[in-house]
C-alpha cells in the first residue's frame, strides 16, 4: 500500500474517485463487482477484513482478510477501520490506511460494504459515489440464494430480513441498479463507473 507511486495525471486531478456498492446477499453484486475489476484496470478493490469464517474456495487476502473477534476489536480500538459494522453476526471492516494511499495515489477505490458501513463512509467522503443493487422482487432474491446452495434454511431467512432493512435504506445511494437481467445490469453498473471517472 505504501508503495503505491501516483502517475502524473492523477496528481493534477487531485486523487481518486471512491465507489461504494452495497446489495442484499443474492442481489448479484459480486459478478457485477468482478466485471467492473476487468472493465475498469485501474479501480482498486478494496478487500475486508472479517471474523466470519472462510466459505469454500475463499483466499486470505484475495476475498477478505480473517481475523478472530479479538484482533478485528483490537483493530478499532487502534482505529484501523475506516468503517465497521456487524452483518449477520460477524464483524466487517475497511482498512482506512488502505482507501487514504490509494485515493491519494490518484487511484479509483471500489469499496463492497453493507448499508451501515456507507452511511459511515458517507460521513466521512461526502464525495463517495455510493450504488445499490437489487434483486427485481423479494421473490426472486429468495430463489437465488436458495438456487446458489451455500446457506441453510436458517442463514437464507436471516438474509431476507436483513435484505429487507437494506433496501429501506435505498434511497440513501446515488443510483440503484436493479438486476433484473445480468447483461443489462453490468452494462449499466460499468456505465456508471466509467462515467464517473472520465
Ligand atoms: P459475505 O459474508 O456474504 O461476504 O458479506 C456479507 C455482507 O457484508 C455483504 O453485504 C458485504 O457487502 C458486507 N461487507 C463486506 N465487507 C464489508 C466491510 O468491510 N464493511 C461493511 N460494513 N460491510 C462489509
Amino acid at each position: 500500500m505504501t508503495d503505491v507511486m501516483p502517475a502524473d495525471n492523477d496528481v493534477e486531478n487531485g486523487g481518486g474517485r471512491l465507489f461504494v456498492v452495497s446489495a442484499p446477499s443474492g442481489a448479484g453484486k459480486t459478478t457485477l463487482c468482478v466485471a467492473a475489476r476487468n472493465n475498469l484496470p485501474r479501480l482498486v478493490y478494496s478487500v475486508s477484513t472479517t471474523t466470519r469464517r472462510p466459505r469454500g474456495g475463499e483466499q486470505e487476502g484475495r476475498d477478505y482478510f480473517f481475523v478472530s473477534e479479538a484482533q478485528f476489536i483490537e483493530g478499532i480500538r487502534k482505529g484501523l477501520w475506516a468503517e465497521w459494522a456487524k452483518v449477520h453476526d460477524n464483524y466487517y471492516g475497511t482498512s482506512a490506511r488502505f482507501i487514504e494511499d490509494h485515493l491519494a495515489a490518484g487511484r479509483d477505490v471500489l469499496l463492497d460494504i453493507d448499508v451501515q458501513g456507507a452511511g459511515q463512509i458517507l460521513k466521512h467522503y461526502p464525495d463517495a459515489v455510493t450504488i445499490f443493487i437489487m434483486a427485481p422482487s423479494m421473490a426472486v432474491l429468495c430463489q437465488r440464494l436458495t438456487a446458489r446452495g451455500l446457506d441453510s434454511a436458517e442463514v437464507i431467512h436471516k438474509r431476507m430480513k436483513n435484505a429487507e432493512a437494506e433496501i429501506a435504506k435505498k434511497a440513501m445511494y446515488r443510483y440503484v441498479v436493479v438486476n433484473d437481467d445480468l447483461d443489462a445490469a453490468i452494462h449499466r453498473f460499468v456505465s456508471i463507473l466509467k462515467g464517473e471517472t472520465a
